[in-house]
């Protein structure tokens, strides 16, 4: 069952020091006057946990001061200094690994041992990983230089996950930041300047700013911002997009995604089977790049269909500080509406829905692992990003036919490829649009690894030389001296 203890660590907390529950600017929390409230609540319960001030100008205006005034300073480190930085970061993050787990979990509503095993270790790793790249920044990037302030926006599936994808390579350049985590789940993130002070990271070098889509919108606007890079919908990119598109700002978008899940006649099905498990029900399915259309070979579509039938029945939905729970609860009660909706859609178009029979737990915004099969190509199944934990499956008959269908889409973040013919894989793997293509696997996540999408899904990466290079420019050189030879 539930650990009380690790539930007492969090509430003790969210009792303590109230004034933490604010923005952190040049160095300390700032209450912000006159400011909008916010409530951010936990999922599993509808309990509120906090309330929050959303950002207005003055406090954006101050915090990008902040970082501007922090940015040279830090830049003229020797990259070994930065890099001492990053490293007691990820230290940090490790010490405080299961407080974090805790608190995340409570927030966002997904299950604590993804939290503990997957959230917060990859955090930490991402750290390390960028430690070593501020090291040697200066001598893999010659003649390049930070961009300088950066405006950075994130989403509420991964809240500390994606602070650290957006913050370690940001730091490790040179570069300060501002960030605005999600309205949905702001509580990691001060955590996450806690360990800022603790660790005594220069004053200004990292700022966050609390609030919804509004202050995101005045704080990638704002004049004094060298670069933003944004993690959320589709449609907020195009917006930031557009709204960007006067000023002089770097941009990097990571957007939605609706990728294929392709099983071939002669693959491995029992593999396959625990492959969808985290392929679309990790998380509660609200993964960017989540599997979330199955495309099947019409030959072994029925027995695959069976199989994942019976492994829904076993899933655990409930408590999600539960070790023992499988998925926990759905972000807010907009995004379970949003789920549902489209799900109603799905079937009035002819798809045939199947949920386990468990009931779910009567508070709290649950849903369950749901299969959509005979799903047509172009449904709103198929198309729409559901970021839910909704499989939709369609059939194909060749392998010409199923990159085909793995290419119809908007979007182009990723694809999981499932057979054990590795001729087959490899033909269809180079032909699939997508950032990343797994084969017999899925999800998998590596600080070194350059994550991003085609098309609709944005452009920029992030991990490894790619995600560095998102936050240099070249360097603006001195005048040669001396005399020019004539
Ligand atoms: P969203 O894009 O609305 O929000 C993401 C972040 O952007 C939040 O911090 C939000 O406050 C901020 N924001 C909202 N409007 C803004 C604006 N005009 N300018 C600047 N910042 C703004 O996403 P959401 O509402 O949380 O989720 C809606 C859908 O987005 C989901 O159903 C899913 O399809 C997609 N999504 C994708 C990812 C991903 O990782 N790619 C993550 C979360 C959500």
């Amino acid at each position: 069952g539930p650990a009380p203890e690790d539930d007492a660590i969090v509430r003790e907390w969210l009792a303590a020091t109230p004034e933490k529950f604010a923005h952190f600017v040049d160095g300390a929390f700032v209450a912000g006057t006159h400011e909008r409230r916010f409530e951010t609540i936990e999922p599993a319960t509808g309990r509120v946990l906090a309330e929050l001030p959303a950002a207005g100008t003055t406090t954006i205006e101050a915090a990008v001061a902040a970082a501007r005034a922090a940015q040279k300073g830090w830049a003229d480190l020797a990259g070994h200094d930065r890099a001492k930085m990053l490293y007691a970061l990820a230290r940090a993050v490790q010490r405080h690994a299961r407080f974090l787990a805790v608190l995340e979990t409570i927030d966002n509503g997904k299950p604590i041992r993804e939290t503990r095993d997957i959230d917060v270790p990859l955090v930490a790793r991402h750290f390390y990983h960028h430690a070593g790249w501020a090291e040697l920044a200066a001598d893999e990037f010659r003649g390049m230089a930070p961009v300088g302030v950066c405006a950075q926006v994130i989403p509420w599936n991964f809240p500390l996950l994606m602070l650290a994808w957006k913050v370690a390579p940001a730091l490790a350049a040179g570069c300060t930041v501002v960030l605005k985590p999600a309205e949905q789940t702001p509580l990691s993130a001060i955590a996450f300047a806690e360990i800022c002070m603790e660790v005594g990271l220069p004053k200004g070098v990292v700022n966050i700013v609390q609030g919804d889509g509004e202050t995101g919108a005045a704080l990638v606007g704002h004049e004094g911002v060298d670069k933003v890079a944004f993690t959320g919908s589709t449609d907020v990119g195009r917006s930031i997009r557009v709204a960007t598109a006067g000023q002089r700002k770097a941009l990097s978008l990571e957007l939605g995604g609706k990728s294929p899940f392709v099983v071939f006649e002669d693959a491995d099905i029992e593999a396959a089977v625990e492959g969808v498990v985290d392929a679309v029900w990790f998380n509660q399915g609200e993964v960017c790049c989540a599997g979330s259309r199955l495309l099947v070979h019409e030959s072994i579509a029925d027995h695959l269909h069976q199989r994942l039938r019976e492994r829904m029945e076993t899933m655990r939905l409930g408590n999600p500080l539960d070790k023992a729970i499988d998925m926990g609860a759905i972000v807010s009660q907009q995004q379970l509406t949003r789920v549902r909706a489209i799900v109603e859609t799905a079937q009035k178009e002819g798809a045939r829905l199947f949920q386990p029979a468990a009931a779910l737990p009567e508070t709290g915004t649950f849903y369950p692992p749901s299969l959509l099969t005979n799903v047509a190509p172009a449904s709103t199944a198929a198309s729409v990003e559901i970021f839910g934990p909704v499989l939709a499956s369609t059939t194909f008959r060749t392998p010409a036919e199923a990159i085909a269908l793995a290419n119809d889409t908007r979007y182009g973040l990723a694809a999981s490829l499932w057979s054990e013919n590795v001729s087959t894989v490899l033909h269809v793997a180079e032909r699939v649009e997508a950032g990343v293509v797994w084969i017999n696997a899925t999800n998998l996540f590596d600080a070194a690894a350059p994550f991003g999408g085609y098309r609709e899904s944005g452009y920029g990466r992030e991990g490894g030389a790619a995600g560095m290079a998102e936050y240099l420019k070249p360097e603006c050189l001195p005048a040669p001296r001396g005399k020019v030879a004539d």
